[in-house]
């Protein structure tokens, strides 16, 4: 039997470890295992750190779609769509082009920001109760709009979460250059950009560490590295989780949090979730003479540029469909002349670090799935692009779904 009030999260990443967090809150008993031995050792680890509380449109959007036949053709370099002969994943591209639609797209990215805002909340909160330090600053962000369609598009977003309270502008590129010397430096054309002054960026591994010190000094929890769930046995009072190294534990309360992995559990219970890897890459390297202050997004190449303190990090590519989270060096070096192209003077970038990559966990709609599957079971997955920034806010919505030990 396991034990009273215990919750067992798989999953270490900011999802798993914000999930610890709030449930520990509820009164849960929070034993947080992962496969590796520290924490942030998935997607987590070396992300574009923005926290994008603002402008939070979905992947899946009525703009990509005369894209869809380039992408798969491997036409554009930063946005690849892998199509291979595999019926789970073609139920996944399936739906992807069926959120496309322009009401879906709206619905989503309504969604989308709600969380979006909940998190802001949820993050501010919590700060206000625990003295963490990992980064945070309010940098405020520039999406840059490569011509007068995509300038169009975001104030049709805009105008629809407005109602979220996010404040966010449509600029001109002169005013864009204003909030932002260093863009006067963007060899591309950009036809005007989104600002949302408030959006911050921080360290996402960072954040998951000094908040795991938190929960384990103030709530009890208790993390274990090096435990690989290899299958979840779901009772009706209680699951039980077997381990790679043979271990079992049983809980009235089990929550996947697995990133792009969590299928391997939930498949064989028939709870099989929509999600599909999309692999992307970052790196850092010194802060140039033209280095931007504010976080830049340039959507055009779906670059991400954020200030470290006296370092730039860039992140982007879009790789649908990528299981591995090694670094092709070719493709690095193919973002890395990207970033260059486009920001010449924002790095040395023959000074860059040796690179990472990451798995995204993308559903179609861009949406995580925070839900009860059986009395003892929950996922909190999906979170795709914006795990950092939805991280906080999906996990209380967890906890309220789940509830209190009785
Ligand atoms: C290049 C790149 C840039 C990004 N930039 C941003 C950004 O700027 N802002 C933003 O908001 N988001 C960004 N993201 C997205 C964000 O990083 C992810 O959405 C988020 O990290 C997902 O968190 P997660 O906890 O669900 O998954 P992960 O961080 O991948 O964690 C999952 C964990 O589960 C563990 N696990 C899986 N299966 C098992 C098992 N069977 N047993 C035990 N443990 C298991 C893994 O070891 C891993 O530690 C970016 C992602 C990438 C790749």
């Amino acid at each position: 039997m396991g034990s009273t009030g215990t919750a067992i999260v798989i999953g270490a990443g900011v999802v798993g470890v914000t999930s610890a967090y709030a449930l520990a809150r509820r009164g849960w008993k929070v034993e947080l295992v992962d496969a590796a031995p520290d924490v942030a050792a998935g997607a987590s680890r070396g992300n574009g750190r923005q926290l994008s509380y603002s402008h939070t449109g979905a992947l899946a959007s009525p703009s990509l779609m005369p894209k869809l036949p380039k992408l798969a053709l491997g036409c554009d370099p930063a946005f690849r769509l892998s199509l291979k002969p595999d019926l789970v994943y073609a139920r996944w591209l399936t739906a992807f082009l069926w959120q496309c639609r322009r009401p879906a797209f709206a619905r989503n990215t309504l969604e989308c920001s709600k969380l979006a805002s909940e998190s802001r909340r949820a993050m501010d909160r919590l700060l206000d109760d625990h003295a963490l330090s990992f980064g945070l600053r309010d940098a405020g962000k520039l999406v840059l709009l490569p011509d007068a369609r995509a300038v169009d598009d975001a104030r049709a977003t805009l105008r629809l979460t407005a109602q979220f309270g996010q404040p966010q502008d449509i600029l001109s590129r002169l005013a864009a250059i204003e909030i932002e010397p260093a863009l006067e430096g963007f060899a591309a054309q950009f036809a005007g950009a989104v600002y949302a002054p408030q959006d911050q960026t921080a360290d996402c591994a960072l954040f998951c560490k000094r908040l795991l010190a938190t929960i384990t000094a103030e709530y009890g929890v208790v993390f274990r590295g090096g435990m690989r769930a290899v299958r979840i046995e779901d009772g009706k009072a209680e699951s039980v989780v077997r381990f790679a190294n043979g271990d079992a534990r049983a809980a009235p309360l089990v929550i996947v949090a697995g990133g792009h992995e969590a299928n391997r559990l939930l498949a064989p219970l028939g709870h099989r979730q929509a999600i599909a890897p999309m692999k992307g890459y970052s790196f850092t390297a010194p802060a140039g003479r033209k280095a931007p202050q504010v976080s830049i997004t340039d959507s055009a190449n779906r670059l991400v540029f954020t200030r470290l303190e006296d370092r730039i990090l860039v992140a982007g590519r879009a790789e649908l469909g990528e299981t591995s989270a090694e670094v092709d060096v070719d493709r690095l070096q193919a973002m890395t002349r990207q970033a260059q192209a486009v920001m010449p003077d924002a790095a040395d970038y023959s000074a860059s670090d040796e690179g990472w990559a990451g798995i995204r966990p993308m559903t179609p709609n861009s949406l995580p799935v925070i839900r009860k599957l059986s009395s003892s079971l929950a996922i909190n997955v999906g979170h795709g692009m914006l795990g950092w920034t939805l991280a906080m806010g999906s996990s209380n919505r967890l906890a309220q779904i789940v509830g209190s030990p009785a």
